[in-house]
């Protein structure tokens, strides 16, 4: 029904019974639905609803087949379906899929794609969850795995099977900053017709799209540079084709790790900054690790900008734009050199998480990686005293201040 009294940009739907006179009772339960018309929102509208009714039963039953219709909101919402669409087109994809979390995404991805005796092969630098979900993979349902250290397209060839079904890299290693030569790895992949995940979580879309390297999924935890504010928790995995979209969706639908329609919208608010924060966090990462290679209490610093990095050559040429935003460190004084250090900072934060707006630091070998002897830690490219900075968008003169002020602390403390 079109009020005479009501602007043309808000007309009112009739939601309510077609009785005359509705009981108040009836009223409540049936707000008036506002339709805009003759203009648009700027910004994104939250659909946060997850039930969608239909004036036809034929539509409805379509719904149930088309990936596309909104009929419930673990099938899809138009709010979760803008960020998808969003991630999609920024990674180059054909579709995207959002999740509860990065870790609902790496879920998603690696139930979809293997069954029990299936084989993978994973770089050995793996973000820690998802280490943790393939080794629970292998020990009950005898997937297979076989850790490769994603530098060395030869070591890829060796380590296939008949029964590889997935090669599953990551653009940028935490904490090492080591950079995976995508289209060589996943040239030796498409030889033998094994799709190639990417987690592309350090490098952000802006930085690099692995799909265009040869890439068939890419991942995110959009928790960290995406939404970049350290309010919502999220994961989007972006598809090359519809048919691997349609495959991971139907286990997606199943998994049920779906995103709540406000958690998208945050994602959505953060991914409108994305490139003003990436540039800046780039540029004080860069500029970051340049001055701490240079301080007495650093052993050696990593970031793909720096001329010491073991692959500069690939970063040059997968990261053109710059080399990420995370920075980690080697303390010359080792593991309590490494826990002064993030104590002793002031303006950083000590913080899991990384891609934020503000700095935080972490120690790896005491908290991330605690689980890992001597050993693995080596094997994982980490020291006793590796301390790793995300670095966010403050001015990178009061950045290295705090920094220098705790790395002079580390200093004092073993004099
Ligand atoms: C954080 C992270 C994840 C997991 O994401 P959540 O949103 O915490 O579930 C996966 N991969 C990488 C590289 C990450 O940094």
């Amino acid at each position: 029904m079109t009020r005479p009294d009501t602007p043309p940009s808000a007309r009112l739907r009739p939601e309510t019974p077609p009785s005359v006179h509705p009981h108040p009772d009836t009223l409540a339960v049936h707000p008036p639905h506002v339709e805009v018309t003759g203009s648009r929102p700027l910004g994104v509208p939250l659909h946060q609803g997850h039930v969608f009714a239909f004036d036809s039963a034929d539509a409805l039953a379509e719904g149930f087949t088309s990936p596309d219709a909104f009929l419930y909101a673990r099938l899809g919402n138009p709010t979760v379906r803008t960020l998808e669409d969003a991630v999609a087109r920024l990674e180059g994809g054909a579709s995207g899929l959002s999740f509860a979390s990065g870790m609902g995404a790496v879920n998603a991805v690696l139930l979809s794609l293997l069954g029990s005796g299936a084989h993978v092969v994973a770089q050995t630098c793996l973000y820690g969850g998802t280490y943790a979900v393939l080794t629970d993979l292998a020990a009950r349902w005898g997937v297979h795995v076989t850790y490769v250290s994603g530098t060395d397209p030869e070591e890829v060839r060796a380590a296939l099977r008949p029964e590889t079904r997935l090669l599953y890299l990551e653009t940028i290693a935490n904490p090492t900053t080591r950079v995976s030569d995508l289209p060589a790895l996943a040239a030796v992949a498409a030889e033998a017709g094994v799709p190639v995940a990417v987690d592309n979580t350090f490098a952000s879309p802006l930085l690099c799209r692995p799909l265009d390297h040869g890439a068939d999924v890419v991942i995110h935890s959009a928790t960290k540079y995406l939404a970049g504010h350290a309010d919502v928790l999220g994961g989007v995995a972006v598809f090359k084709d519809r048919e691997l979209y349609g495959r991971v969706r139907r286990h997606a639908v199943e998994q049920g790790a779906s995103t709540d329609p406000f958690a998208a919208w945050l994602t959505l608010r953060g991914l409108q900054t994305l490139s003003l924060r990436v540039e800046r966090q780039c540029a004080n990462a860069a500029g970051l690790a340049a001055r701490l290679a240079a301080h007495p209490a650093v052993a050696a610093a990593r970031h793909p900008s720096l001329a010491s990095h073991p692959d500069r050559e690939v970063a040059a040429r997968l990261l053109p734009a710059g080399g990420g935003g995370v920075v980690s460190i080697d303390l010359a004084g080792g593991r309590d050199a490494g826990r002064t250090f993030v104590e002793a900072v002031r303006l950083a934060s000590l913080s899991v998480s990384l891609g934020d707006v503000k700095t935080l630091v972490m120690h790896p070998a005491s908290t991330s990686h605690h689980q890992l002897d001597a050993a693995a830690l080596a094997a994982a490219g980490i020291g006793a005293g590796t301390v790793r900075i995300s670095v966010g968008i403050e001015h990178v003169e009061d950045l290295w201040t705090d920094l220098e002020q705790a790395l002079d602390q580390v200093l004092k403390k073993a004099a």
